[in-house]
C-alpha cells in the first residue's frame, strides 16, 4: 500500500495530522493507498506557500505564462498510459474513458494557451478633452479549486489551467478518492517549468475544504461535486467575501419525440445512460418518451440492451464500464433499485445480481432499467450516480418539456427528433444549461462555456470557455489625463462627458 502526500512548493510532503483516508481499488476492493487529510494548520501553510510564490507569476508575461502550459500538454501526452491506469485504478473507470477525462481536460488547457489574448483590456482614445481610458484584467492572487471524484483529470484542469494562465496561484483540493492523477499534474507542471507554488494539493476532507472556505487570504473559490455541498461552499465561501462558482449535482433528461431515429436514439441513451457506470454529471438518467407508441418501441429495443452491457474491470479495454467508486456507493445505487421498486417503478432490467468472476469484491452492478417512473417517485426526483435509467412517460411534448423544466435540478438535456420546429422550440424554452439536440452528452467544447441552471450551479460565471477568464481575473479602469491636456480649473460636481 501506497501512503501518498501533499504537493506543496514544488515537491511532495507527507501528511502531518496524523489522519489518513484508505484509497479503494474499485475494481478489486483493495485498498491501495493511504490518502494524508490535511490540517487546518497544513492548508495555512499551502497557502503561505502560494502567497509567498504569485507576485512573480502574476508580474511574468503573459505570454510566457502560456509557454508552461504548451509544455504540460506535451508532457500529459507523453504519460497519457500512465495517468489513465492510475485514474482507471483508483477511479473505476475503463481504460478508454480515463483517456477521454484527460483529453477533455487538456482541451481546456489548450484554450487557455489563448489567454494572452483574452486578457487584453480595452482602450479608448479622446474619451473627454484630453482623456483616455483602459480597462485591464489582473490575477486575484491566491484562488482553490475544490474537485469531485468523478473526474479526476478534466476538472482539476478546467480549475487550475485558467487560473494559472491568468497569473494567480492555485490550490487543488482534489477529491480524497483518487487523488494520484492531480499529483501526478502538479509534478508534470514543475517538469513544463512552473514556478514552486503556484500549483499546490492540499489532500483532505471537510476539514481541509472548512479552512480554504474561510481562509482570508484565498480570493476565489471553485468547487464541483454534489449540489448539497456546491451550496455549502456557496455559502461559507461568499459570506467569507469570495468569488465563488459552484457546480452541483444533475438529473438529466432525454426527451425522445416520436420521429427521432430509433436506432440513433438508443445507442445513444446506452451509452450516456450506462457509460462509467452512470457517475458522470452529464449522464442522462431519465429517458423520456413522448406518447404510448414511442415509449413501447424504446423500451422494447432497450432492453436487449442493457441486458447485453459488458461490465468489466477497469483495465479491461473492452468493457463498456466498471465498477462503481466505492462500497458506499455501491450500496447507496442497490439502494434506490430497490426503493424504486417499492415506489411501484417497473424494474425491466435488474442488475443487482451482477458478479464479476475473479474480482467478487469489486463494486460491480449490472445495469438496471426503470419503467413507468412517475414524477412524484424519489427514483426520480433525486440524482442516483450510478448505471440506472429511469424512462417517464411523456403524453405530448409540453408534458416532457415540463418535466424538464419542474426538476430541481438544470444541468444538461437533450431531445431527440427529426423536427428542427420541435428542437427549436424545445432549446428556447428548457431551463437548463447546457442542451444536446440529437446529442446525449452535450459538454460544450472548450472555447464555449459549462454550466447547469437551478439547482445545479451556484454561482454567476460558468466553468472553461471566456467565463474562465472573467472568474479568475479581475477588472481595473484607468482614466487618465496628461498635465498637456485641458486645464478646467477645479470642479466640484460629479465629472460627465459634456
Ligand atoms: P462530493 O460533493 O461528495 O465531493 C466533492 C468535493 O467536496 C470533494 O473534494 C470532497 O472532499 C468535498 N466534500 C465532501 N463532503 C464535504 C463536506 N461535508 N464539507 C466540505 N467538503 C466536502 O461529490 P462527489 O461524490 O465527489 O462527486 C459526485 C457529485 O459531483 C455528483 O453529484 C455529480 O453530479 C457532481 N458533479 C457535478 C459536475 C458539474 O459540473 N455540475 C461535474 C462533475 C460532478
Amino acid at each position: 500500500m501506497r501512503e501518498l502526500t501533499h504537493f506543496i512548493g514544488g515537491r511532495h510532503v507527507k501528511g502531518a495530522s496524523g489522519r489518513f483516508a484508505d484509497g479503494f481499488q474499485p475494481m478489486t476492493g483493495e485498498v491501495i493507498t493511504r490518502v494524508p487529510l490535511a490540517s487546518k494548520v497544513e492548508v495555512r501553510a499551502a497557502v503561505q506557500n502560494s502567497l509567498a510564490a504569485q507576485p512573480a507569476w502574476g508580474a511574468t508575461n503573459p505570454q510566457r505564462r502560456a509557454r508552461v502550459l504548451m509544455k504540460f500538454v506535451d508532457l500529459v501526452a507523453r504519460d497519457n498510459d500512465k495517468i489513465a491506469e492510475v485514474i482507471a485504478r483508483e477511479h473505476g473507470k475503463t481504460i478508454p474513458d480515463a483517456r477521454g477525462d484527460i483529453q477533455r481536460g487538456i482541451e481546456v488547457v489548450e484554450f487557455c494557451v489563448g489567454a494572452p489574448h483574452l486578457m487584453k483590456g480595452e482602450y479608448t482614445v479622446g474619451a473627454g478633452p484630453g482623456i483616455d481610458i483602459y480597462s485591464l484584467r489582473q490575477p486575484l492572487g491566491v484562488v482553490a479549486g475544490i474537485t469531485p471524484f468523478n473526474f479526476p483529470a478534466m476538472i482539476p484542469m478546467w480549475k487550475f489551467g485558467p487560473a494559472i494562465a491568468c497569473g494567480n496561484a492555485f490550490i487543488l483540493k482534489p477529491s480524497e478518492r483518487d487523488v494520484s492523477a492531480p499529483l501526478l499534474f502538479a509534478e508534470l507542471m514543475m517538469e513544463a517549468g512552473l514556478p514552486p507554488g503556484i500549483l499546490n494539493v492540499i489532500n483532505g476532507d471537510k476539514e481541509a475544504v472548512d479552512a480554504l472556505l474561510d481562509d482570508p487570504d484565498i480570493q476565489a473559490i471553485g468547487f464541483v461535486g454534489s449540489t448539497a455541498i456546491a451550496e455549502y461552499v456557496y455559502s461559507r465561501g461568499t459570506a467569507a467575501g469570495k468569488r465563488v462558482q459552484a457546480f452541483g449535482g444533475a438529473k438529466n433528461h432525454m426527451v425522445i419525440m416520436p420521429d427521432a431515429d430509433m436506432d440513433q436514439t438508443v445507442d445513444a441513451l446506452i451509452g450516456a445512460g450506462y457509460g462509467s457506470a452512470g457517475e458522470r454529471c452529464m449522464a442522462i438518467s431519465v429517458a423520456v418518451p413522448v406518447g404510448e407508441k414511442t415509449a413501447d418501441e424504446l423500451v422494447k429495443r432497450l432492453i436487449p440492451r442493457v441486458e447485453a452491457l459488458k461490465i468489466g474491470p477497469s483495465t479491461d479495454t473492452s468493457a463498456d464500464y466498471g465498477p462503481l467508486v466505492t462500497a458506499q456507493a455501491l450500496e447507496r445505487v442497490r439502494g434506490y433499485v430497490d426503493l424504486g421498486i417499492k415506489e411501484g417503478a417497473t424494474l425491466a432490467v435488474d442488475g443487482r445480481g451482477f458478479k464479476m468472476q475473479g474480482y467478487e469484491n469489486g463494486y460491480y452492478l449490472g445495469g438496471c432499467l426503470f419503467d413507468n417512473v412517475t414524477k412524484d417517485m424519489r427514483i426520480y426526483k433525486e440524482e442516483i450516480f450510478g448505471p440506472v435509467l429511469a424512462v417517464v412517460r411523456a403524453k405530448n411534448y409540453e408534458e416532457a418539456l415540463a418535466l424538464c423544466n419542474d426538476h430541481e435540478y438544470g444541468n444538461g438535456v437533450a431531445i431527440f427528433t427529426r423536427d428542427g420546429d420541435a428542437a427549436r422550440d424545445f432549446a428556447a424554452r428548457v431551463q437548463v444549461g447546457m442542451i444536446g439536440v440529437n446529442v446525449p452528452i452535450p459538454v460544450p467544447i472548450a472555447y464555449y462555456t459549462f454550466g447547469g441552471w437551478k439547482r445545479s450551479m451556484f454561482g454567476d460565471l460558468n466553468q472553461h470557455g471566456p467565463d474562465s477568464i472573467r472568474f479568475y481575473t479581475k477588472t481595473k479602469t484607468v482614466t487618465s489625463r496628461w498635465p498637456s491636456g485641458t486645464k478646467e480649473g477645479a470642479e466640484f460636481s460629479i465629472p460627465t462627458m459634456r
